[in-house]
């Protein structure tokens, strides 16, 4: 078993520790932001109910910003207000529903666990962290612990990247907080601090406090209700203690939570020298050519060609302009070629290479791919017959295009 971590990492004091409590707690009372599952959590009286709340509003708020979630929360539980109702809709339309919030296949995991849910546990959840991320797909130990805590009340604790930062903090972890091994003990630091009668609140006050008080750039320390019990705090405030390994410093080298030895506290950076995470991988480039195949409807009314993209993959399920990923370094004319090619398969008819239209290029970024699309546009005569043979497609206006599962990346093409 490796060795416990340096006291100064840790939180040992049982009295600090409901001292901690306390102030957090008193703090979130008083200042949390009013948010639409929060209001949802505290008054449904029925627990199965709120954890479909909370499940809900997690899945969505990973990777994604509170401001961009609200208005896609309030639309999915007006749309399906229970998990019965989720378990009988279509994916077309829970990815109508997601279209714009990004890394889709939440959406489609979180509807295939209402269906388990229903189909396979008689419509009980889970009700413990260990059975939620056991049992449902998609519920990973985060997510697991958010609901286990607020919606059935587990003393259970949570440890997302607001929690990180914030415990970083508390106790100057400067070791990668990404490492499996400094992780680990957040989790169990985690799970020591929850407060055993307000699981749920104090989860949430701590996640309150890393996203409005302990951010990640210029933390409002003077505001902090926890600042007394802050290390990094401390530690700006009073400059590095004597070389002597104590309480207050592990000493040069071997602890396995303190920053490592070539990149030793920077005073200019003060309590943000904690959290510290390995340089991130770099995207990958790619390049897609996507056209915009443009009929005139029966109404007179332009209309655009979409196809729907594999149900596997980046993306899975959505629909998008016809696109090709390009091999790199492909010369313009040789671009317009393979496209053609590409396109004669969707239309049934020969395209010219030179009657594609250049539109321009647009740049999107998924998390870890740095994607251009090379746009083209090509005005189509006549009737065309789509290939039932071929993946899904159809012909759509452009408000018919904007209600449909299509990416924003495509909605910016
Ligand atoms: Fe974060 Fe500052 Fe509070 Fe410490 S005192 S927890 S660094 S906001």
């Amino acid at each position: 078993a490796p060795a416990p971590p340096p006291a100064q990492h840790l939180f040992s004091d049982p009295a600090e520790i409901e001292a901690l409590r306390g102030s957090l707690l008193a703090w979130y009372d008083k200042c949390k932001r009013d948010l639409p599952w929060r209001a949802l959590a505290a008054t449904e009286p029925d627990a199965d109910r709120r954890a479909y709340a909370v499940w809900v509003s997690e899945i969505m708020l990973q990777q994604t910003q509170v401001a961009t979630v609200i208005d896609y929360y309030n639309r999915w539980m007006q749309k399906w207000p229970t998990l019965q109702a989720l378990a009988q809709a279509s994916l077309e339309e829970v990815n109508e529903l997601w279209a714009g919030l990004g890394y889709y296949s939440r959406g489609k995991r979180l509807q295939e666990a209402a269906r388990k849910v229903v189909s396979e546990l008689a419509g009980q959840m889970p009700r413990t962290a260990e059975d939620l991320q056991k049992l449902l797909p998609g519920v990973g130990r985060y997510t697991a612990g958010a609901i286990a805590s607020i919606s059935y009340g587990q003393a259970t604790g949570v440890v997302d990247g607001n929690v990180i930062r914030v415990l970083c903090r508390l106790r100057c972890i400067g070791a990668d907080s990404s490492s499996p091994a400094v992780i680990e003990r957040l989790w169990d630091m985690a799970n020591a601090l929850v407060d055993r009668s307000r699981p749920g609140d104090f989860n949430q006050a701590l996640m309150e406090l890393g996203a409005t008080v302990c951010v990640p750039k210029a933390p409002l320390c003077g505001e902090c209700p926890v600042k007394q019990h802050c290390r990094a705090r401390r530690r700006k405030l009073f400059g590095k203690p004597a070389p002597v390994p104590d309480v207050e410093d592990c000493g040069a080298g071997g602890c396995p939570l303190c920053p490592p030895a070539a990149e030793p506290w920077d005073s200019s950076l003060g309590v943000t020298n904690f959290p510290r995470k390995a340089a991130k991988k770099q995207p990958r480039a790619a390049r897609t050519a996507t056209c915009v195949l443009e009929r005139r409807g029966c109404h007179g009314a332009p209309e655009y060609l979409i196809v729907q993209r594999p149900s596997s993959g980046l993306l899975a399920g959505l629909w998008e302009f016809p696109s090709l990923p390009l091999a790199q370094g492909l010369q313009e004319e040789k671009q317009r070629e393979v496209l053609a090619d590409h396109l004669r398969a969707w239309t049934g008819r020969p395209v010219v290479a030179g009657g594609l239209r250049f539109i321009g290029e647009v740049v999107h970024i998924f998390s870890h791919i740095h994607q251009t699309y090379v746009v083209y546009s090509l005005p189509l005569d006549g009737d065309v017959t789509l290939d039932p043979a071929l993946s899904p497609s159809r012909w759509v206006t452009e408000k018919e295009f904007h209600a449909s599962a299509v990416s924003t990346a495509m909605k910016k093409v």
